[in-house]
């Protein structure tokens, strides 16, 4: 999938989860606004006294996930630089209302962060069956995830019969359709030849 399409739907859905992690490996998310979309990079801002900034700069990466109202997810793992304070006032043009919240010159606690590299999905959980689709961007590459059916299978059926997503075809060996799976593992769980492997 196109990662620029993704990127563009979470400047569409604006509020989103960023989520870190701190000096303890603890999990830290917060609701973050992206301000701006453009060359398949994503731009925030962070103040310069926020936990968040600080748990940026140690890592140099962030996750981002968010969903529209038609429950479309897009999510990513991103690596992220530090831009020059021109990027501060280039935001404020795009989003005007930022303004209200940092009025005058105390726009400058803030530094503009951009997402440069990464990958990421999305997710529609729209319609039936459900879809989903790996995107990569900056020079990363999209990892494997879910499960893979393997030439162990014996064709005994039951995954077919048991999956809930009725995503597995028959064949020699049997197979899953991977954009419609939900990568629960109740397939593997349940495989009695332990052909079903996952990936990544
Ligand atoms: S349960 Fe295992 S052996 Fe049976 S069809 Fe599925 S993958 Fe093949
Ligand atoms: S992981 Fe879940 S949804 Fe995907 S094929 Fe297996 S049982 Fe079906």
């Amino acid at each position: 999938m196109e990662a620029g399409k993704c990127l563009k739907m979470l400047r569409e859905m604006r509020d989103v989860t960023f989520a870190t992690v701190d000096a303890q490996s603890r999990a830290d998310a917060r609701i973050i606004d992206v301000m701006i979309v453009e060359d398949d990079k994503l731009y925030f801002v962070a103040s310069r006294g926020k936990n968040f900034y600080r748990q940026l700069e140690r890592t140099g990466e962030v996750a981002v996930c968010g969903m529209n109202s038609n429950y479309v997810t897009v999510r990513l793992r991103g690596k992220i630089k530090k831009m020059d304070p021109s990027w501060v006032d280039k935001v404020f043009e795009q989003n005007p209302n930022m303004h209200d919240m940092y009025p005058g010159k105390s726009r400058y606690v803030l530094d503009a962060f951009c997402v440069y590299a990464g990958e990421g999905e999305l997710f529609d959980l729209s319609g039936t069956p459900l879809f989903r689709e790996s995107f990569a961007f900056g020079g990363e590459e999209i990892t494997p995830k879910g499960f893979v059916i393997t030439d162990g299978c014996t064709e005994c059926g039951i995954c077919a019969q048991i999956c809930p997503q009725q995503v597995i075809e028959a064949g020699s060996p049997y197979s899953i359709m991977q954009a419609h799976c939900l990568h629960c593992g109740y397939c593997q769980e349940n495989c009695p030849s332990d052909a079903i492997e996952r990936m990544g």
